[in-house]
């Protein structure tokens, strides 16, 4: 048991409890709860209950670990993980070798702690291609696991195997959720994952004993319930039919939708607009740069500046043109289709449609009153 609870020891390290306080809405506006809900969070971190955290690395870059450790200062949600993670991180603890491997041990044997596992599972060769302390990836996965309360694979390489897996995947990767089978598995996609979403997932489980509702792909719905187009500050050029068509071009400087460079905005689903990274400094779209869809399987199979099939995520009826026109629509049967589809599917259609018979050329340059931006 902690001597101290986890409120306790980041005011030891100089968060003030205005601070904490704070930090305790914003993870309960993360997870998409009530404002009252910052209250029962802050009183679960108040109680002096200890939850390891023994956090892995396999086939990856370690992004993830960067990702947590590397921000200009230390945060609430750091320190609070930096309270909980003290059992075994092979990146930034300070024992090594057998020393190291006791540590571990000792954290297995003792049980009810949280398994935080980075990288895809190599299987190719009986698990050559990642052996630490003469086992295999494999072998270490399913002992860390042995006595999990939960196991959170974080990361696009341990959720769904990431770009080790890509084509023609030499080491026979493999996601975390292949080998774990008897208790739950959280996946926490993103190329890196956002540390705001694995602090709200450790902090739903420390207040709710459980952890957050998923969706299909085992992807907790408070952090990826939403397509990125959907929340995207571009998406009214998007439906304007204003896109960048070229690096640099007006419509670039202006902010324009960045679809038709290969943004995968709309086929994918994170929290990206909402939380941003670097402590909501930026992120890609915001950057100038497409979305990837780094949070999606596969993901680097997809091409970075391949256009999305938008079909696949909605009827044409319902966006801008993406490709040049075949034909030019006349006024009045635009306005019939328009007027069908704006009761169909609202406004943005209706302007969508009247981007029907714009070039791209004429759909990059901005009008001369344009104020857009
Ligand atoms: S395509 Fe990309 S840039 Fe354009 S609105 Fe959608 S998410 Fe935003």
């Amino acid at each position: 048991m902690l001597e101290i609870n986890v409120q306790e020891a980041v005011m030891k390290q100089g968060i003030s409890r205005r601070d904490f306080l704070k930090f305790c809405s914003m993870m309960a506006g993360v997870l998409a709860m009530p404002r009252g809900y910052a209250e029962r969070i802050a009183s679960a971190l108040a109680t002096p209950k200890r939850t390891p955290v023994i956090w892995i690395e396999f086939q990856d870059c370690a992004g993830n670990s960067e990702a947590l450790l590397r921000s200009s200062r230390p945060t609430v949600s750091e320190l609070i993980l930096n309270v909980l993670s003290v059992d075994y991180n092979e990146t930034i603890m300070a024992a090594a070798g057998e020393q190291a491997e006791e540590a571990k041990q000792a954290s297995i044997d003792a049980g009810g702690y949280i398994l935080v596992v980075e990288g895809s599972i190599p299987t190719g060769e009986e698990g050559a291609y990642c052996c630490i302390a003469g086992k295999s990836a494999i072998q270490l996965l399913e002992e860390a696991a042995s006595n999990a309360v939960a196991v959170i694979a974080i990361g696009s390489c341990a959720a769904f195997g990431g770009i080790p897996m890509a084509s023609p995947n030499p080491t026979g990767a493999a996601p975390v959720s292949n080998f774990i089978k008897d208790k739950p598995v959280i996946n926490l996609p993103g190329c890196p994952v956002n540390p705001v979403n694995l602090s709200a997932t450790i902090v739903h489980f420390l207040t709710f004993g459980e952890l957050p509702a998923m969706d299909d792909l085992h992807r907790p719905l408070f952090a990826y319930g939403a397509r990125i187009h959907d929340n995207c500050p571009r998406r009214g050029h998007f439906d304007a039919g204003e896109f960048t068509v070229t690096w640099g071009d007006d419509g670039h400087r202006q902010g324009w939708c960045l679809y038709k460079m290969g943004c995968k905005g709309p086929i994918t689903k994170h929290n990206c607009p909402a939380v941003g990274y670097n402590d909501n400094t930026s992120w890609p779209i915001k950057s100038g740069h497409g979305c990837i869809a780094c949070s999606e399987p596969n993901f680097w199979e997809l091409g970075a500046y391949n256009q999305a099939d938008l079909q696949r995520y909605a009827p044409p009826a319902t966006y801008a043109p993406v490709q040049l026109p075949t034909q030019k629509i006349d006024p009045a049967s635009a306005g019939i289709i328009g007027g069908v589809a704006g009761v169909a599917i609202g406004a943005a259609s209706v302007a969508a449609y009247k981007a029907l018979s714009k070039s791209d050329e004429e759909a990059q340059t901005p009008p001369a009153n344009s104020t857009k931006k």
